[in-house]
């Protein structure tokens, strides 16, 4: 494969890179999918909230490639938190992707006026001991829920999926990660396509090493050593997105970047999130 691996701190490997299919609708998503799988990406981003588990599934299974040589991702919903009801909305999520065992399942939110993320977490860990999940993770949690988190549970999370790009680098998160031996994975990594791929100096970096600025911001995070999920249903896009191992970001251009830092986020703040 063109994208190097992670290891995750069970030792199960996640490629660097993924494609990220959320608002992308079902109809829709298993196109986006297949070219993603023809250009070479080999690890999908999906989620129960998303509505495009089914398509994302068809889209696996119509690439004829060996199911081990996928590596697929869904989260669980918002309002499926608790033991029971996560046990039931993993075998929901199971019979839309049309598969016996997802690869990396997460929390999509902490919800932590709701307190109901252990126990969600905890019917995960029997999901893990069941080999029907490779490994076990969150999205969207602060230092302060996984804390909570690794305290009363046994496994570790694989995982923490969060907002991360230029404009908002997560320094104090990645940090607290690494220490726990949890991978960081960065959501909307190109800031959405919204104003961050025009930042002067993102462009300059771009011109010099004859790049596109999403490249260069893909780069960026390459070089940061998370997991990142691109989104694009252009199929020019979506091919351009993955080719970002074969060039490097220099000293300079890094500092350019690390100096855009403005701990600004396009989402949700995870401490009140909380959707009914
Ligand atoms: P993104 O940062 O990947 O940006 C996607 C947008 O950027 C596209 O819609 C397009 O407008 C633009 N774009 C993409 N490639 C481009 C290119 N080569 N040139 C110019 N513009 C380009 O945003 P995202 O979709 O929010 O995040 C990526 C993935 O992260 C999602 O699809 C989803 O899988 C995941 N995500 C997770 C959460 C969560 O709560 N866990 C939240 C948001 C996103």
């Amino acid at each position: 494969s063109k994208v190097p691996p992670i290891i995750l701190n069970n030792g199960v490997e996640m490629p660097q890179l993924g494609f990220g299919v959320w608002q992308v609708p079902d109809d829709e998503a298993e196109r986006a999918v297949a070219t993603a799988l023809e250009a070479g990406y080999r690890s999908i981003d999906t989620a129960a909230f998303y509505g495009n588990e089914a398509g994302t599934g068809r889209a696996v299974a119509a690439s004829g490639l060996p199911r081990e040589d996928i590596f697929v991702t869904t989260k669980l919903d918002n309002g499926d938190q608790g033991y029971d009801a996560t046990l039931r909305a993993f075998d929901a999520s199971l019979a839309k992707l049309g598969l016996d065992y997802v690869d990396l399942y997460l929390i999509h939110w902490p919800l932590p006026a709701r307190g109901t993320y252990i126990d969600s977490y905890k019917a995960f860990e029997k999901l893990y001991g069941d080999g029907r999940v490779r490994a076990i993770g969150v999205s969207n949690f602060l230092p302060e829920h996984l804390e909570r988190l690794i305290a009363e549970t046994s496994v570790i999370p694989a995982v923490n999926q969060i907002e991360l790009h230029p404009h908002l680098q997560q320094h104090a998160a990645r940090e607290y990660h690494a220490e726990q031996g949890i991978a960081t994975e960065a959501w909307s990594p190109l800031g959405q396509g919204k104003g961050l791929l025009e930042v002067p100096a993102i462009v300059a970096i771009a011109q010099k090493h004859n790049r596109t600025p999403a490249q260069v911001v893909l780069r960026w995070h390459v070089q940061l050593g998370t997991v990142v999920i691109p989104k694009s249903v252009t199929p020019s896009r979506i091919r351009e997105n993955i080719e970002v191992f074969d060039f490097s970001l220099d000293t300079e251009d890094l500092a350019a970047i690390s100096a855009l830092n403005e701990d600004r986020r396009l989402g949700p703040d995870p401490a009140t999130h909380d959707p009914r």
